[in-house]
């Protein structure tokens, strides 16, 4: 942060500067260090947060950088009218004392805040006067909008303008209401405004009346509607702005309560409206001449961004909408860019590394060898994403990418060839999952497809015995194995590795950073491919994993027979899809019937997965062999019951979403979701992975109650799509980020202004910004720049 007293010094610098050059008549002097062209560039940026105008601001910094292009006139002519600018009192800094830094200032040093205001802010998070700025209006009163009350439709959102006629209110007999009614006239006609309050007493009433006197001007905003009782137009529990109490209100500036825009602040208890749009307007003219833009100039101007100080000004008292659109922008990317910043840093540390392998593939090498046995071609999407990886392996950077493949994408190849990359270059690759009954799974496929090479695969799991485990660890440490697969049993003590050169962990989202940090402390930066099958559209992938590269997989293998996806509504059509089941176990098949909860006590109607196993055993399947899994049985119950299912020795498998990850039944062709509403789309859309896995067709049968259009809509994008990526899309849209990630995983940053869909293209640009900054090593002025952190609380409003 450049002081005042800095910016006054530099600003007299270049002045004085500016005469040296008149003497040398002008001709671009050379001085100790440097032109005096290179001079004026660099001072004005930095003084440019401190100018005046941004018009004329933009347009000094623009010429000062053809300075030394310009004819001898060009130069006379643009110095004078610098000299001039430069000596203009600075409409910024309209006060003699020097502004306090407002990061380092107590709110209640602002004026009209003081020591009992000041409490109440603290306690919402408000520390200091920066705080206080970045106190964002929830909403803005547009006078502008304002309609007559003669104009006015039942059940339109609406704001009038209008005097107060009439205040009227009681007590009802029992005590247990209060009602309060306000009579608002403007010159075309009359508008009730009603409050009920619970328990309320006589204080609080006249508290009321004493707010709304008869003859104050007021602005009222609600929906309206019309109340039969008394016959006339009315709102309940309008937002209603005093704006006068009279002609001459002396506690009323205009300018400030009844602009065109008006800010509208979230309250708590204790803080008035009014209060505190004088509190910020007095920060706003106090301080924020001393507020310095953290943002670098040339990252302004290549995203067309408003400067600091203007953003805080226009979020604050718009001038006009599209004022606030930008100031909004701005103040968005400072929320966004922050956050990215920060995973930028992790990429880059991680990326850093002294020294990464640089790993390649030969001819007729481990890579090619497996490739050429494949008994199919990689499709392309697969063929793009083995360049990426081989790209990132080659280089001297350790990779750090995210692979993201719908199910049945055919990850497991492209986690097979970057670990035979590392193996062919004399390194040892490892595969984390996060269940045995996936690591298993995994590690079968790996021994099939590697020992054919000539190369040894070993298994860790918890449960292993004492004596295999000091086999295989024995192994691993002198190099015999060349892969291990296994379960966060590999992170533990005493596994370690000959030359660890490559890891990938499936299903990435359900290891933490830690967890896959100590895996990677066991090589030394070794390349880490991390893969999911949960589809995650690219604004939450760069908010989630901004720190990885990103690497797409949209592309299923040919020849696979499409789901059919059913949606049937209601008791009577659940019939139909039990008869489809019957008819597939005939056939040979298994099914999955999912329910979305486990407990009938549970405060949601959702049928209980353990109640209802119970009747689909006895009652409707009593002939099937039927199997029950939960996320409450015990590990080796779960295991066990999924291993007969997996061994054919059950033909229904009821479970709740434990089945959700990575368990591959190709003879399973029907899923069925009971309470199918009651799931995300995206969540959906994984369970449907489950089947469809063999070359026979299989069926998604969807079951739902609602009758809610909107739910039974969503749902059909399911029968409309197997388009992991566009359901996600979808998903997000409808329900919003924290619903999207729901329990699964959370870790979003709390955002204030930004909206991880709407902000979209703010965000690509902060995510831009951020690694270009990083990769410069210019981010460390940013590392205490934290526009939101401290006053989530008000994110709801
Ligand atoms: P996921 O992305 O869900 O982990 P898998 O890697 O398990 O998918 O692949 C699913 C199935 O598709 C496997 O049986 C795999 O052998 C097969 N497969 C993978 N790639 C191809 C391909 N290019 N052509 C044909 N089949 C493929
Ligand atoms: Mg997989």
């Amino acid at each position: 942060m450049i002081p005042l007293e800095a910016v006054e010094l530099k600003q007299q610098d270049l002045k004085q500067a500016i005469a040296i050059e008149k003497q040398h008549r002008y001709t671009d002097v050379q001085g100790k260090k440097q032109r005096f062209s290179q001079f004026l560039v660099k001072e004005l940026e930095a003084l440019s947060p401190f100018l005046g105008n941004l018009d004329s601001k933009e347009g000094l910094l623009n010429a000062s950088r053809q300075y030394a292009f310009m004819d001898l006139a060009g130069r006379m002519r643009f110095l004078d009218k610098l000299v001039e600018a430069l000596s203009q009192p600075n409409q910024k800094l309209p006060y003699t004392r020097h502004p306090q830094d407002p990061m380092e200032t107590d709110v209640q040093y602002v004026k009209g805040v003081g020591p009992r205001i000041g409490d109440i802010l603290h306690k919402v998070g408000v520390l200091t006067v920066w705080n206080l700025l970045h106190y964002f209006p929830r909403k803005y009163l547009d006078y502008n909008q304002r309609l007559k009350i003669v104009s006015l439709t039942i059940g339109q959102e609406a704001t009038v303008i209008g005097r107060i006629r009439q205040v009227n209110a009681h007590i009802t007999k029992n005590k247990q209401m209060a009602i309060i009614t306000v009579k608002i006239a403007d010159e075309t006609g009359e508008l009730l405004a009603n409050w009920i309050l619970g328990k309320a007493n006589r204080r609080m009433l006249e508290a009321y009346k004493a707010r709304y006197t008869i003859g104050a001007e007021v602005m009222a905003s609600g929906r309206v509607k019309w109340d039969e009782y008394k016959r006339r137009l009315a709102m309940d529990r309008p937002e209603v702005e005093i704006l006068s109490y009279g002609a001459d209100d002396p506690d009323m500036p205009q300018s400030l309560h009844s602009g065109r825009i008006v800010p509208v602040y979230p309250l708590v208890e204790g803080l008035n409206l009014k209060a505190l749009r004088r509190a910020i307007r007095h920060a706003l003219d106090e301080y924020l001449s001393g507020v310095a833009d953290p943002l670098p100039l040339d990252i302004r101007k290549q995203y067309r961004l408003l400067d600091l100080q203007t953003a805080l000004e226009q979020i604050h008292f718009p001038q006009t909408f599209s004022h606030y659109e930008s100031a909004r922008n701005r103040l968005v990317f400072d929320e966004l860019f922050a956050m990215q910043l920060k995973l930028a840093m992790i990429r880059n540390e991680y990326k850093s590394h002294a020294s990464g392998l640089s790993l390649k593939t030969e001819p007729e090498g481990l890579v090619e060898r497996f490739l050429t046995q494949l008994p199919f071609r990689l499709t392309n999407a697969q063929q793009r994403v083995f360049q990426e990886i081989a790209r990132d392996m080659g280089s001297s950077e350790p990779m750090y990418r995210l692979l993201q493949g719908d199910v049945g994408s055919g990850k497991t190849i492209l986690a097979l060839l970057t670990l035979l990359t590392a193996i062919e270059n004399g390194y040892q690759g490892v595969l984390m999952a996060p269940t045995e009954i996936l690591a298993e799974q995994h590690y079968r496929n790996c021994v099939s497809w590697l020992t054919p090479l000539g190369l040894k695969a070993g298994l860790f799991i918890g449960r292993s015995g004492a004596k295999e485990r000091r086999e295989l660890r024995q192994g691993l440490l002198n190099g015999q194995i060349h892969l291990a697969v296994g379960t966060h049993a590999l992170i533990q003590d005493g596994v370690e590795f000959n030359r660890l050169g490559a890891i990938v962990v499936d299903e990435q989202h359900r290891f933490g950073v830690r967890q896959r940090i100590q895996l990677k402390d066991k090589g030394e930066n070794p390349e880490m491919l991390t893969m999911t099958a949960t589809p995650i559209p690219r604004t939450l992938a760069m908010t989630l994993h901004g720190d990885l590269d990103v690497s797409i997989l949209d592309e299923l293998p040919p020849g696979r027979t499409p789901i059919k996806t059913f949606l049937f509504q209601g008791k009577a059509r659940q019939e139909e899809a039990f008869g489809l089941i019957r008819q597939e176990i005939f056939k040979g098949r298994q099914a999955y019937i999912v329910f979305p909860l486990i407990e009938e006590s549970d405060k949601f109607s959702a049928k209980a997965a353990t109640v209802e196993y119970e009747r689909l055993a006895n009652e409707v399947f009593p002939h099937l062999r039927v199997g029950l899994l939960h996320g409450k049985m015990a590990s080796s119950e779960k295991d066990s019951v999924m291993k007969a299912f997996i061994h054919h020795q059950l033909d229904i498998l009821v479970s709740t979403t434990v089945i959700e990850v990575g368990v591959d039944v190709p003879n399973a062709t029907v899923m069925l979701v009971e309470s199918a509403d009651r799931f995300g789309l995206a969540q959906l859309h994984q369970l449907r992975g489950r089947v469809g896995r063999g070359s026979q067709q299989s069926y998604c049968l969807l079951l739902s109650d609602s009758r809610t259009p909107e739910t039974l809509a969503r749902l059909r994008i399911l029968e409309e799509s197997t388009d992991g990526f566009l359901i996600a899309e979808k998903d997000l849209e409808l329900r919003g980020p924290g619903e999207f990630l729901g329990t699964r995983q959370s870790g979003l940053p709390d955002l204030i202004l930004a909206d991880l869909i709407q902000d979209r293209s703010i965000l690509e640009m902060a995510r831009e910004a951020a690694i270009v900054l990083v990769e410069k090593g210019l981010h460390t002025e940013f590392l205490q720049y934290n526009p939101g952190n401290s006053f989530s609380v008000f994110s709801s409003g």
